[in-house]
């Protein structure tokens, strides 16, 4: 995108730790008269790199994300964040009520089921696991480390479970194996694991886009049911599905204050 230089640098906030928010900091990294910081909240021990500059951890609530917002001068906040990422959603958008800093989030589809998926939803984490048989089963856990806790309070099954980053299972799970993968999978890797460990239930967030969408895939193909967690509720804001979009509305933005003369 080619900006009108004669104008002040416009100053964008990305909230990030998605494919999505790595696209959009592609493009802000080469776009003219745009200063942007990528925020991550610094879950991942080796983030993807970018060509943004970076900043890593919480901002400390709605409260400490409006005193940065001021502090840094920003002109635009874009939150990129995954869709689970409720809790900094939800403060992006007081933020900007705060502060009256324009807020557009990407939001990626949610997956719906087709003919052959064999989907029970849940509204939350614990009760996806909570449904599982009482009688011990073998459980492929596509719900990252957050859940760990949450799958110890199920010990009997025996869980595979699939995180980014490599980590120390807690005792109660002594059963289960962990394999440390970063995606994109691809569908027919999937299905041989699911085959090799005997898969019977698949544990999944109904995260939508492509790049975790081979468990539910395989899910499909060898008849395996999957317990899908529903998105979780946040305020309203208005979203876009891609980082195209989002460069179209930072355009309009960044034409609206060269109109203006700032
Ligand atoms: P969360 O529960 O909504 O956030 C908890 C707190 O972490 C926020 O209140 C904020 O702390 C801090 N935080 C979250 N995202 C941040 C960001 N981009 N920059 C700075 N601080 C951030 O979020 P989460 O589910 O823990 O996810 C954390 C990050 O991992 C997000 O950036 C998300 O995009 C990414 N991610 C999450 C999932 C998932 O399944 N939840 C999957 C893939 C990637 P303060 O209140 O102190 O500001």
């Amino acid at each position: 995108m080619t900006m009108a230089t004669t104008t002040k640098p416009l100053r964008i906030l990305l909230l990030g730790g998605t494919t999505e928010a790595a696209t959009l900091a592609e493009r802000l990294a080469k776009a003219e008269n745009i200063e942007a910081t990528l925020s991550l909240a610094g879950r991942t021990a080796n983030p993807a790199a970018s060509k943004l500059p970076m900043r890593v951890g919480g901002f400390g609530g709605s409260d400490g994300l409006a005193d940065y917002l001021r502090q840094q001068k920003i002109d635009l906040l874009i939150d990129a964040t995954h869709p689970f990422a409720a809790q900094m959603s939800a403060n992006a958008v007081a933020a900007a009520d705060i502060t009256n800093v324009p807020l557009l989030a990407i939001e990626r589809q949610a997956w719906t089921p087709v003919e052959g998926d064999n989907w029970i939803e849940y509204d939350s984490v614990d009760a996806a696991i909570a449904a599982l048989p009482s009688e011990p089963e073998d459980v492929f856990s596509g719900l990252g480390r957050q859940a760990i806790d949450a799958l110890c309070r199920a010990p009997q099954h025996r869980y595979l479970i699939r995180v980014v980053d490599p980590l120390e299972l807690p005792c109660e799970l002594i059963n289960s194996e962990l394999i440390a993968a970063r995606g994109p999978f691809q569908t027919g890797e999937d299905a041989r694991l699911f085959a090799d460990y005997n898969i019977r239930y698949v544990l999944a967030k109904n995260a939508g886009g492509g790049a975790t969408y081979a468990k539910i895939e395989a899910a499909r193909q060898l008849g395996i049911t999957v317990h899908m967690v529903r998105r979780p509720a946040i305020p309203d804001r208005k979203t876009v599905a891609s980082a195209d979009e989002a460069m179209a509305w930072i355009a309009t933005h960044h034409r609206a204050r060269s109109d203006l003369g700032v």
